[in-house]
């Protein structure tokens, strides 16, 4: 059967980098596979999700690349949830919990005091009916808890391999807080069935959160997906990527002018058995990920690593992907092709395209560095047409007739031809420039 994957993020904030791996692992795994992706949006939480975030969220994942194939969000799901929840209730699976959280606190510490672990300790079970009643009518309202079987859940991990949960060291899980809403446990392995997911591909943060929900697939009879859980992405100094702070969100990448295959190269190879690189297409990138390979240790990544990848990415561009940037940068239509050959091999970001096209047109301040050399430029400035081969002709003429040769003769002439030191290879940049503005320049005018 072909996999159904997903990816379900909160919608309560913008993704950053971190949520990219766990959102390209599952695309690309679809794509290897030939399998679908769906895309759910975990927004139980009615209080952080907003719909500007859920918005967000499809945007930044169609920026990376990523049309999914199926869309849901768990609120329009509520009444599956809900009965889900009667039916774990009817099982004797799910049960009222009337402690409030200095209650809990308090036992917790009392538990550590004897060295016990602090777990729940399912008091809540022995109240019989006469007591939850009178503590309804002190007003109380209770949270409900996912009563576990004290047993080891395993599985075989597609990136771990051989994994487990002991559930017998676990609390029973709250699967609804005391405001009848849900965590997001349960509604996850609701949706999950009901999707038929056949692959549950997230962060390595989520394993115990495995155990535990096995035993819900198993308890509401449905079949369980098989799990992979990778390492998480950090920065070098270890710390993880929160959400929350906007860190390194695709927003702020996008907007800075990075290349979405510089930012999928940085979060899927990171930590992968692969060394980053930049890779162009998605499909090769699918080609080169087995999450079987990917490494146990966190992902530490460097992000300035993102610089040296988008450079290699834009250098190898070619013009058809780029002509719409450059016409939104001011680059003519008709000038475009040449000027994009003349300047990608100098570009960290396309965007510099623009700066680069302001020295081509001008008005561009020269710098006139050694007169004599620039009035001889300027008397052997050779007549239009111009080609690629225009530059190498005219500076032979010209150390010829001066004896300037290498930086002497070339510093000089950059300067005064675009005000600058360095820059692309002035053998492109000339031809654009034309004889009557590089005539100017090199005559001291601002042209
Ligand atoms: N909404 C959950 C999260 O963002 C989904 C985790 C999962 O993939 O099951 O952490």
């Amino acid at each position: 059967m072909a996999p159904l994957v997903r990816f379900a993020p909160s919608p309560t904030g913008y993704l950053h980098i971190g949520n990219a791996r766990p959102a390209l692992l599952n695309l690309l795994y679809a794509r290897a596979q030939g399998g679908r992706f769906l895309l759910r949006l975990d927004d139980t939480d009615r209080e952080r999700s907003t719909a500007e975030f859920a918005r967000a969220v499809a945007e930044d994942l169609a920026w990376l690349g990523i049309e999914p194939d199926l869309h849901a969000r768990q609120s329009d799901r509520s009444a599956e949830h809900d009965a889900a929840a009667e039916r774990l209730k009817a099982l004797g699976r799910l049960y009222p919990c009337y402690e409030t959280q200095e209650e809990l606190e308090r036992r917790r510490k009392r538990q550590l005091g004897r060295g016990l672990p602090p777990i729940y300790d399912r008091a809540a079970l022995d109240l019989s009916a006469d007591q939850r009643a009178a503590l309804e009518a002190e007003g109380r309202r209770p949270h409900w808890r996912f009563k576990l079987d004290a047993r080891t859940i395993a599985w075989d991990d597609l990136v771990r391999g051989p994994a487990h949960v002991d559930c017998a060291s676990l609390s029973d899980p709250v699967l609804i807080r005391a405001d009848g809403s849900y965590l997001y446990t349960l509604p996850s392995v609701v949706d999950d069935a009901a999707f038929g997911i056949t692959h549950v591909i997230r962060g390595e943060d989520h394993v115990t959160n495995t155990g535990v929900q096995v035993q819900i697939f198993e308890a509401l009879g449905a079949p369980v997906p098989v799990f992979g859980h990778h390492n998480l992405l950090t920065t070098a100094d270890g710390a993880g990527l929160s959400k929350r702070l906007g860190h390194l969100s695709l927003r702020s990448l996008r907007e800075a002018g990075y290349e979405p295959a510089a930012v999928r190269s940085l979060a899927v190879l990171t930590g992968s058995a692969e060394s980053v690189r930049a890779v162009a297409s998605l499909d090769e990138l699918a080609g080169l990920v087995d999450l079987a390979h990917i490494s146990r240790a966190p992902a530490k990544f460097d992000p300035q690593e993102l610089d040296g990848l988008n450079a290699r990415l834009v250098h190898a561009l070619p013009f058809p992907e780029v002509e719409a940037r450059l016409a939104a940068l001011g680059v003519p239509p008709d000038r475009a092709e040449a000027f994009w050959a003349a300047v990608r091999a100098n570009l960290g970001k396309v965007a510099e395209a623009g700066d680069w096209w302001r020295v081509v047109s001008g008005p561009v301040a020269p710098v006139i560095a050694d007169p004599a050399l620039i009035a001889a430029a300027a008397e052997t400035l050779p007549p239009e047409p111009y080609g690629p081969e225009t530059w190498k002709a005219w500076t032979t003429m010209l150390r010829e007739r001066t004896g300037a040769k290498g930086r002497a003769l070339f510093m000089p002439l950059r300067l005064a031809l675009t005000g600058l030191e360095h820059g692309p290879d002035l053998a492109g940049l000339l031809p654009l420039i034309g004889r009557a503005r590089a005539a100017r320049r090199l005559a001291g005018e601002t042209a």
